[in-house]
C-alpha cells in the first residue's frame, strides 16, 4: 500500500502555518502499514490541486488529503476531488444535523456558509467531526482511496485516530510494531561494538540506532501479520537486547529522562535542590516539567553573579577567588549550599562558560563544572561541551541528568 499526503493551503506554503499535519499523518499512516512514498503541499487554486490529484491517484493506493474543508469560497477540496472523480456534490442530512447541533450546543446561529460543509462528492461518506463543523470525506474509487481531513490538528488528530484508522488498519496486511529504546552514557560506536552482532543479523525486527543531543536511542520496528505477532516479535528482541543496553537504557516505554530520575529520588526517599549559574533555571524547568515532582523538589536558585553563590548558597569568598567561579570545586560548594539552605539531601550546582565570550586557554566555551552532593557525599565533574550557547546549555542540563541517574542508580 503506497500512501499520498496532500496538505492544502496556502499558509502553509508561504510559511506563516508549520506543517505539522503531515508529519503526524505519515507517522500514523506508517505504524498502520502504508508506505508513505510522497507528500505534497499546494495552495489553495484549483487547477494546480487538481494536477496534485491526478498525480496522485496514478501512483499512490491512499490519498490523504489536510485542509481545504472550511466554509469560505477558497476552500475547494472536496468540490476539486468530486470534479476530478466526476462525481456530483450532494447535500448529507445527516452531516446538516450535525452542524446544526454543533451550533446549538455552543448556542451560536448557524451562518449560511457552514451548510456547504454538509456537502459530499456523490460516492463519498462523511467522517465524524466532533470538535469542528467540516466533516471529513472517504472515498473509494477504483482501487484508491481518498480520505479528506480538516486543516486544525485539533479536528484532525481525532478525526484520524477515530474515523480513519480502522478504515485503514483493514487495508494493509502489515502491521508495524515499534519499541523505542532510550540510553545514556554510551555513544553510537560504542553502541555498534556491544550490539552490531544482533544488529547485523536481524532485517525483521529492524534494530536502527539514532542519534540524539547528547545521547543515542535504538528503535526496534517489527512488521509483521498480526499485532501479537508483532508484539512478541519487540519482547523477544528486547530480551536479547537487554543484557547488553540494561547498565544504559534508563526507558523503553517513552518516559523521559527526568521522570525516571524524579521517579527515582521518590523512591528512594530524596529530596533535591538546584543551584544553577550558566544553565539559568532550566534544569530546573526540565524537572519540573515532572507532575508530582511537587513530592521532592525543594528549591531551586539562578545564583549567576558571584556575590548571589555567596549570599544565598553560603560558597566561601575566598574559594571563588582561588579556583574561580567556574570551578569542580564551586560548583561543589553550590551543591552543598543549595542542598543545606534547602533542607534536600540531593543538591545540585552547574557553573560552566555558554560563551560566545568569557573563555581562556585554560578555561575555555563550553566548560561546565557540576557538583553532586547526595546524603553529604559529593562528587564534581568537569564537561566539556562544542557548539553555540544554546547547545552548550542543553547539553548541560543533559548531562547533569545523566549524572543524577547513574548516582541514584549506583
Ligand atoms: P482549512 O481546513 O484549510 O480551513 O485549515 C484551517 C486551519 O488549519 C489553518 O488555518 C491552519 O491553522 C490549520 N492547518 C491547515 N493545514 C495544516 C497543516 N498541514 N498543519 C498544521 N496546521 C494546519
Ligand atoms: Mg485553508
Amino acid at each position: 500500500m503506497i500512501g499520498e499526503i496532500i496538505c492544502v493551503g496556502n499558509e502553509i506554503l508561504i510559511g506563516d502555518t508549520l506543517n505539522t499535519n503531515t508529519r503526524y499523518l505519515s507517522k500514523s499512516m506508517t505504524t498502520l502499514g502504508i508506505e508513505v512514498a510522497y507528500q505534497v503541499v499546494v495552495g489553495d487554486h484549483e487547477e494546480r490541486l487538481l494536477e496534485a490529484i491526478e498525480t496522485a491517484r496514478r501512483r499512490s493506493d491512499v490519498i490523504v488529503f489536510t485542509g481545504g474543508l472550511g466554509p469560505t469560497y477558497d476552500d475547494m477540496t472536496k468540490e476539486t476531488v468530486a470534479k476530478a472523480l466526476e462525481m456530483t456534490m450532494v447535500l448529507d442530512e445527516e452531516a446538516l444535523d450535525d452542524i446544526r447541533r454543533f451550533f446549538e450546543l455552543r448556542k451560536r446561529t448557524m451562518a449560511d456558509a457552514n451548510r456547504k460543509q454538509a456537502y459530499r462528492p456523490s460516492g463519498g461518506r462523511i467522517l465524524k467531526n466532533e470538535n469542528g463543523t467540516a466533516p471529513g470525506i472517504y472515498i473509494k474509487n477504483e482501487e484508491t482511496h481518498y480520505i479528506l481531513l480538516p486543516g486544525p490538528p485539533r479536528e484532525l488528530m481525532p478525526m484520524f485516530e477515530n474515523e480513519v484508522t480502522p478504515i485503514l488498519e483493514v487495508l494493509s496486511s502489515d502491521v508495524i510494531t515499534s519499541r523505542i529504546f532510550q540510553l545514556s552514557g554510551i555513544g553510537e560506536s560504542d553502541l555498534a561494538e556491544i550490539i552490531g552482532h544482533i544488529m547485523d543479523v536481524s532485517d525483521n525486527p529492524r534494530i536502527a540506532p539514532y542519534a540524539k543531543l547528547g545521547s543515542v536511542n535504538i528503535r526496534v520496528t517489527a512488521i509483521t501479520k498480526t499485532k501479537e505477532e508483532g508484539k512478541k516479535q519487540i519482547e523477544d528482541t528486547t530480551a536479547l537486547l537487554m543484557p547488553y543496553l540494561e547498565p544504559y537504557c534508563y526507558s523503553y516505554d517513552n518516559k523521559s529522562l527526568e521522570e525516571v530520575v524524579v521517579q527515582m529520588i521518590i523512591e528512594k526517599n530524596h529530596s533535591i535542590a538546584i543551584a544553577e549559574s550558566c544553565t539559568g533555571g532550566l534544569l530546573s524547568s526540565r524537572i519540573i516539567n515532572v507532575p508530582g515532582v511537587s513530592r521532592i523538589y525543594k528549591n531551586g536558585f539562578v545564583t549567576y553573579s558571584n556575590g548571589s553563590k555567596e549570599t544565598w548558597l553560603n560558597v566561601p569568598h575566598a574559594l571563588i577567588l582561588k579556583e574561580g567561579a567556574v570551578s569542580e570545586a564551586v560548583a561543589i560548594a553550590m551543591a552543598e549550599g543549595v542542598a543545606k539552605v534547602s533542607d534536600a539531601s540531593i543538591g545540585v550546582g552547574i557553573s560552566g562558560i555558554a560563551g560566545p565570550d568569557g573563555g581562556t586557554p585554560e578555561k575555555p566555551v563550553g566548560m561546565v563544572c557540576m557538583g553532586f552532593t547526595i546524603n553529604g557525599k559529593s562528587i564534581g565533574t568537569t564537561f566539556h561541551f562544542n557548539g553555540n550557547r544554546k547547545k552548550i546549555r542543553d547539553y548541560s542540563v543533559w548531562y547533569a541528568l545523566t549524572t543524577l541517574y547513574s548516582l541514584l542508580r549506583a
